[in-house]
């Protein structure tokens, strides 16, 4: 058993994930939100879109339920009460591995 959980240690979420999830990038970019059913709460993540720098395309953004930062990955919290981005992750304890000693 370890006292700090590892970042690495949290289930992501990420843009790719929610794409698959919807069924397609058409679907993506027509939702504001999206809903994750995790096991231990239903966790609503707003999307945010912006200009991608190559192309014509939009890049989706997920906004950290805690923080609101934008984000393209979201860390599920292992009890799964809650998906927070990974400055919310590390200020709630865990580590990336790479900072251990
Ligand atoms: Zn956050």
């Amino acid at each position: 058993m370890s006292c700090h959980a590892l970042v690495e240690d949290y289930a992501r979420v990420t843009t790719d994930d929610l794409r698959r999830l919807l069924g397609g990038r058409k679907k993506l970019k027509a939702a504001s939100a999206v809903t994750l059913h995790l096991d231990g709460a239903d966790v609503d993540v707003e999307l945010t879109r912006n200009r991608a720098n190559l192309g014509d395309g939009f890049v989706t953004y997920m906004t950290c339920p805690l923080c609101r930062r934008r984000v393209s990955v979201l860390r599920l919290f292992p009890d799964g009460r809650g998906a927070v981005c990974g400055v919310c992750v590390r200020r709630a304890g865990a580590r990336y591995s790479s900072q251990m000693s």
